[in-house]
């Protein structure tokens, strides 16, 4: 709305407004569908009670409608983000034998590392670039042919957004097509519900709730049954995969607010069409930007055009001496969080689903307008 400045960052995110009108409404006495009120605030209820219980149906049947998420699969709902993912994906489908992993930004590169600490870790391929001054950029995605994948893995790893460095995979690698028979796991942290996703190629996807589904401390973990019953003796009960489908997300107490959060964010994109039609509003958005920048001599975007990522768009301005006087023009424009990620440096444009073209189309128009300036 005009009352708030537009918000780019790469996570915790944008909300849309509806979703936070709505939780603000409902902060103090949560209504049941049936207009009965529950007396009490989301945060406040019992996980047990049937209020939470309508709430967490409702939210696994939205997004499995949304996402369409097929019967085979279980939706988990978790806590510990992305990184504590990297440690129970191996703790769960590994058994301390081999995973491949495909580093294509710092997101993948980190889920190796972790993942080396429970099963044999290893390189399928690295996208990894080292400049003349020994910093390492990503900017490309080997082709999955060329991927080196070890016949005893048990996965295969994937971050299909990489958040910091903006690579996104376009399609997911058919691993059945390479001759792989391993389940392909997906970090979708960053763009998770920006696109449809074809599970036919997906054993396993993880994400962090803060960029496109609502607030940080949710993880949402989407997985195939048979790939349930098979974690290792020591992996901690509240993060084996099977006892937590077993207690449909109950096992300990889940994060309920920010399942709260994620079902009326939900809810939203329901109503903006569904996931089909945030992916077209999300492809125009990036296009609005990355042409300007492609058509600017004063502004660049690094990327392999066949990767660029359609939710965070990391940006170089020609002359990096303006840099912190480009970030204070923009907050003075109302244009916030554009500081790009400390590894990479320049700026970086986050633009989920919560960030309307409006958005995108100011930051065009500031951008613009620094160039005339500046160049
Ligand atoms: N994977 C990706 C792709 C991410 O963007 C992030 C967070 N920015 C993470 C993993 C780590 O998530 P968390 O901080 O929730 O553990």
């Amino acid at each position: 709305s005009a009352l708030r400045p537009y918000n780019f960052s790469a996570g915790p995110a944008a909300i849309p407004e509806p979703v936070l009108r709505r939780a603000a409404a409902e902060m103090l006495d949560w209504p049941f569908p049936d207009g009965r009120r529950s007396g009490m605030g989301v945060m406040e209820m019992s996980h047990r009670g049937e209020a939470f219980g309508i709430i967490l149906q409702q939210a696994l049947d939205d997004l499995r409608e949304l996402l369409a998420i097929p019967d085979n699969f279980r939706i988990l709902f978790m806590q510990g983000g992305g990184l504590a993912e990297n440690a129970i994906v191996p703790l769960n489908l590994s058994h301390g034998e081999a995973a491949s992993f495909v580093v294509t930004g710092g997101w993948s590169q980190k889920s190796h590392a972790e993942a080396g600490k429970f099963c044999q870790a290893r390189l399928a391929a690295n996208a990894a670039v080292q400049d003349a001054s020994g910093a390492t950029s990503y900017t490309h995605i080997p082709a999955p042919e060329s991927w080196q994948l070890d016949a005893g893995s048990r996965y295969v790893h994937i971050c299909s957004n990489e958040t910091i460095h903006g690579v996104e995979f376009h399609q997911l690698p058919d691993l059945a097509a390479l001759d792989c028979n391993a389940p392909l796991v997906v970090d979708f942290s960053s763009n998770v519900a920006s696109r449809p996703m074809d599970w036919s190629k997906v054993g396993l996807a993880f994400g962090g709730a803060q960029k496109n589904l609502g607030p940080a401390g949710l993880t949402l973990v989407v997985v195939r049954e048979d790939l349930l019953g098979q974690a290792m003796q020591h992996c901690p009960s509240a993060f084996d995969y099977t006892l937590v489908a077993k207690n449909n997300s109950m096992y300990n107490t889940p994060p309920t607010y920010g399942i709260y959060m994620a079902g009326l964010t939900f809810q939203w994109i329901k109503a903006q069409g569904g996931v089909a039609a945030l992916e077209a509003q999300n492809i125009a958005k990036a296009q609005l930007l990355y042409d300007f920048l492609d058509s600017s001599s004063f502004f660049s975007n690094r990327v392999d055009k066949a990767c660029r990522s359609r939710m965070n768009v990391p940006f170089f301005l020609a002359d990096e001496s303006r840099n912190a006087d480009f970030l204070a023009g923009a907050q003075q424009r109302g244009l916030l969080q554009l500081k790009g990620h400390k590894s990479v440096g320049g700026m970086r444009a986050s633009i989920y689903n919560a960030m309307p073209m409006a958005g995108v189309q100011a930051l065009v128009d500031y951008l613009r307008e620094f160039e005339a300036k500046h160049a």
